[in-house]
């Protein structure tokens, strides 16, 4: 059996549409796996106007290729791409990106579409959606239909469903083909019981390799995670009703190698009493062990998760019981529910209306509702397991930003996890899955429970010089990777290194609960490490005062730091925080350096392009 994703046997996906007679190709640039997600639904779209689509990873394609698409008659390639971090491509698409920016190739007749995924919180909204578009006309191809934009801090479904809804008929038009109506739900992979495999050929929540979890090999990354021991699992806040925990993951003889600032990630595992709800609720075995395989012979998915495997398994380690789900699955279930009244509800909730989109936005969205909760306040609606089990999408990793230094913890990785608990407005409490789960990781006794990890490189770096003088700016939990930079600035005193400048924002609601860290800052303060801690609590006084607030009263000292060439840098919130610091930092450059207003977005620009401001951010 096969893992979920192999490479592509044929690199060529010219040579690959022709012997499967495809038209249609949709690349994804994909973290998270929406984008993934979306290109399958365009791919399945497809059929209904009489073309065949297929699902591409740019990443195990040879996109030199491109420009042969035109010898596949009415051929057309459409690319979901999100946008990551501070505005570049998915792990998947830097190839892809590297190709477009450098490539020569001529794509005249290449027929395109782009839809973009990104996130408005951050500041390069959809910059490799937008890039994607422009550079593909650039280089000669021909746009079928205008980019689409989604933003994930609203309702990136409802944005993609719009697009989809106009872009079809364009695409209708623009080959001269009709709509076949040929859109009735077709499933992807088919079923099979394995009542007779042996125990070990049971995928048991391993993200590529059998076994892997157990039989651990080296090197570790995304497809072949660490399991790594918990060292430590403390709890930071000292009142309050929220829990910020410091873990340690141990990483001796792992030979993962981290720096300051980059991130860890960790595969989670549903909480149990859902995927048991789920189980009763559907009436099914739980321990079942079965697989499911793509019908399309040419996907290069074979199984939508590694399989054989049980439904307990699926549920709690391979599918993404929690999100909201979106409205190609509600439609999809729809034909399930026994009551006719659910039924019409449930295609009401996912058609395009304006009424269906009101209420996908209010019953899904705001209420907060995850397929547990449907299947709840929807008692007629009986799916079969194995039909959800592939409409529901994986499971993700979950990120943190390593709040250690290598030089001082080289056989450790260390993380700081606000506990995500939050009421729905129909009285359900959800628990985010990574943290809760990591919650329970305690060691009891000098056992120490495994978590599977891996490290990814970020770009936030600490300066190359020691002496360069920097700015940390980092409330609540933007204060991770700041505790690795000051390890690491600490480190450099002692062994005699001339270090420049440290100066640290902190910020949270309450001195007495949330100040997390607070001895070790202190000391640092104390040892002169910290030049400066500037210290933000937002609701010990009757004014709300953040960070910004402080940098804006320390405006002389914030010039005279990025003056003399230091670097600034944000971590936490995207939502506000980090937009509300970068106006306070342009205030200060109007303000100090004698600016206007376009000069201190261009010199923030510059600093940006030039590494001496860097934000490491999520909402
Ligand atoms: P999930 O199950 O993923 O649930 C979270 C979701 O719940 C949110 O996306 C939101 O939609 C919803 N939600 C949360 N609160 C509410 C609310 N009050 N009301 C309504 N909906 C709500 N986190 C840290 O704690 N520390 C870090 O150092 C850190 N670093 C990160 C670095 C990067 C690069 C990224 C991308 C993220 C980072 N995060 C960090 C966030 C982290 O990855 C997880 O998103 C976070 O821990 C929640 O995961 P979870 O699985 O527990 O929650
Ligand atoms: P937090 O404790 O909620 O906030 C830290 C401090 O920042 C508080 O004093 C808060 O003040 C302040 N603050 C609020 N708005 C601000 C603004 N616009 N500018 C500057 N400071 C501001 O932080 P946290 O729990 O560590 O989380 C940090 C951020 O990460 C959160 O805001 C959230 O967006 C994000 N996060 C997301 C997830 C997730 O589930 N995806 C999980 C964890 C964290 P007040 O609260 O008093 O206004």
């Amino acid at each position: 059996v096969q893992p979920a994703q192999g490479r592509m046997s044929d690199p060529s996906f010219i040579n690959k549409m022709k012997s499967a007679s495809r038209n249609v190709i949709v690349f994804y640039g994909s973290q998270t796996g929406t984008a993934e997600e979306f290109a399958g639904r365009l791919a399945k779209d497809a059929q209904g106007y009489g073309m065949k689509g297929m699902v591409a990873d740019p990443e195990e394609c040879e996109m030199d290729n491109l420009g042969s698409l035109p010898e596949i008659e009415n051929s057309m390639a459409i690319f979901c791409m999100a946008t990551y971090g501070e505005g570049d491509p998915t792990d998947n698409a830097q190839e892809f990106y590297n190709w477009l920016q450098n490539g020569e190739t001529d794509l005249t007749g290449v027929k395109f579409a782009v839809f973009g995924l990104g996130n408005k919180t951050y500041e390069h909204y959809n910059a490799m959606g937008k890039y994607v578009d422009k550079r593909l006309e650039e280089l000669g191809a021909e746009r079928v239909f205008e980019l689409g934009m989604g933003d994930d801090d609203a309702n990136i479904e409802e944005d993609f469903v719009t697009w989809r809804e106009k872009f079809w008929p364009a695409v209708c038009e623009h080959f001269g083909v009709e709509a076949t109506g040929d859109q009735v739900s077709i499933r992807q992979y088919s079923l099979t019981l394995n009542d007779e495999v042996p125990q070990e050929k049971v995928y048991k929540g391993e993200i590529a390799r059998l076994g892997s979890f157990l039989n651990q090999k080296p090197p570790y990354d995304a497809k072949n995670p660490f399991m790594a021991p918990v060292n430590v699992n403390r709890e930071l806040h000292k009142g309050g009703d929220r829990s910020c925990m410091h873990i340690e993951f141990d990483i001796t003889g792992s030979k993962i190698r981290y720096e300051a600032g980059d991130h860890v990630a960790v595969y989670p595992v549903n909480d149990p009493e859902i995927v048991d709800y789920m189980g009763k609720r559907l009436n099914i075995d739980l321990d079942q062990v079965f697989t499911l395989t793509n019908v399309d012979e040419e996907a290069s998915k074979k199984h939508p998760f590694p399989c054989p495997t049980t439904y307990r398994i699926a549920l709690s380690h391979y599918l993404d019981v929690t999100s909201n789900p979106r409205t190609h699955i509600l439609r999809e279930l729809a034909e399930y529910a026994g009551d006719e009244k659910d039924k019409e509800f449930l295609m009401k909730l996912s058609s395009s209306s304006a009424e269906g989109k009101n209420l996908y936005s209010d019953w899904v969205v705001k209420d907060r509702r995850n397929i547990s909760a449907v299947l709840e306040d929807l008692p007629s609606l009986n799916p079969p397991i194995d039909h959800l089990c592939e409409l529901l999408p994986r499971l993700q990793a979950r990120y943190y930003s390593i709040s250690s230094s290598p030089k001082v913890h080289n056989t450790s990785i260390h993380i700081t996890a606000v506990v995500v608990k939050y009421q729905t407005r129909t009285d359900r409490t959800m628990k985010g899955v990574a943290t809760n789960w990591l919650a329970l990781k305690k060691p009891v006794n000098g056992i120490k429970p495994k978590v599977p990890i891996f490290v990814r490189k970020s770009q936030f770096r600490l300066p190359f010089k020691a002496n360069t003088p920097v700015i940390m700016i980092g409330p609540g939990t933007g204060l991770a990777p700041f505790r690795g930079f000051i390890q690491e600035r600490n480190y450099l005193k002692k062994d005699g290194k001339p270090v420049g400048d440290t100066v640290l924002y902190f910020g949270c609601r309450h001195k007495a609960h949330d100040f997390i860290y607070q001895e070790e800052l202190e000391d640092y303060q104390n040892d002169g490490t910290l030049s400066k801690l500037h210290l933000a609590f937002s609701r010990d006084t009757d004014k709300k005062v953040y960070v910004q607030h402080l940098l804006q009263q320390n405006m002389e000292e914030t010039w005279k730091i990025i003056e003399g060439g230091g670097h600034v840098y944000v971590c936490g919130d995207a939502r506000n925080m980090a937009r509300d610091v970068h106006e306070t930092l342009e205030k200060i450059l109007i303000e100090c350096g004698n600016m206007d207003k376009e000069k201190a977005a261009n010199y923030v620009k510059q600093m940006q392009n030039k590494g001496r401001y860097s934000c490491d951010v999520w909402s």
